[in-house]
């Protein structure tokens, strides 16, 4: 296959491969660094032969089924835009459902500098988001992946929102540390979830606790049973996870002695974040 000359041919060899018209626009426009509209109206623009080759590759990862934000590097959250790698899970919209929450529990309950901390950070999304909307507040991002972390520390100083960075396995470099609200989007898909292959673009380990976890609830269930160690009186945890996971995730909060155990859904109307409070 040659590398398109100019902007229609490349559209019309994406489209013969199969991709969709947008993803073509947007891989195009970003290569060209303009905008999908310029495209349009600049239909006879030559490609520079190094474009071309780069582009025809990122056609073929993209038919491959690679995801759009990987081959762009960047993916649009909460109104940011972070930068994202294949060592960290893409953002979804999801997860403002999240986000929403937490900006909410802080607007309305958490006067002054409260401490917060957003385990499994990954692009440092969910953390980068509750700054950039309450900036007084004292935010932690943690990630076992050093990979991800540097991912979610270059993001922290590209949108100069600071952040204190943590590395290691959920609680463990926490030892003594409370904060005023905690979050999390764990991994959280069974080991055997027939939905995985068609997320193998993405870290695992950010996906699943592991293959021989049935439920996909070993990760929740830690959070849940170690978090009173590190909630000040009154602080909420808030847990993203599966659609058909809020049942077991409240019953899990309840029986460890959370009080208003409560839930929201997303955008698809779908269960999606399970919360309590530490009783004061
Ligand atoms: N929400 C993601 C998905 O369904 C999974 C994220 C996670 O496991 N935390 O694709």
């Amino acid at each position: 296959m040659t590398a398109p000359s100019d902007v229609s041919t490349a559209l019309q060899l994406a489209q013969a491969m199969g991709l969709d018209r947008l993803d073509a626009q947007l891989l195009l426009g970003h290569a060209l660094q303009r905008k999908r509209a310029w495209l349009i109206s600049h239909d006879d623009a030559p490609l520079a032969a190094e474009v071309a080759e780069n582009l025809l590759q990122q056609f073929r990862q993209r038919a491959e089924g690679m995801p759009l934000a990987y081959l762009t590097g960047e993916k649009e959250f909460h109104g940011l835009r972070l930068r994202v790698t294949p060592d960290t899970l893409i953002p979804r919209p999801d997860t403002e459902t999240l986000v929403d929450w937490a900006l909410e529990i802080l607007r309305t309950e958490c006067p002054g500098l409260p401490r917060v901390i957003d385990l499994g950070t990954g692009s440092g999304a969910i953390a980068l988001a509750i700054k950039a909307s309450h900036p007084q507040a004292d935010v932690h991002a943690l990630d076992f992946s050093p990979a991800a972390l540097a991912v979610a520390q270059a993001n922290s100083r590209e949108l100069n929102l600071p952040l204190q960075f943590h590395q290691g396995s959920w609680w463990e470099p926490l030892d003594g540390q409370r904060f005023a609200l905690i979050v999390s989007n764990p991994p959280y898909i069974a080991g055997q979830d027939e939905h995985l292959p068609a997320l193998r673009f993405e870290p695992l380990s950010a996906l699943t606790p592991g293959r021989d976890d049935a439920t996909g609830m070993r990760d929740l269930l830690t959070l849940i049973n170690e978090a009173p160690e590190h909630l000040l009186p009154g602080a909420w945890l808030l847990l993203e996870h599966g659609y058909d996971q809020a049942p077991a995730v409240a019953a899990a909060l309840q029986a460890r002695g959370f009080a208003d155990v409560s839930l929201r859904r997303d955008l698809g109307e779908q269960p999606r974040v399970t919360g309590g409070r530490w009783p004061a």
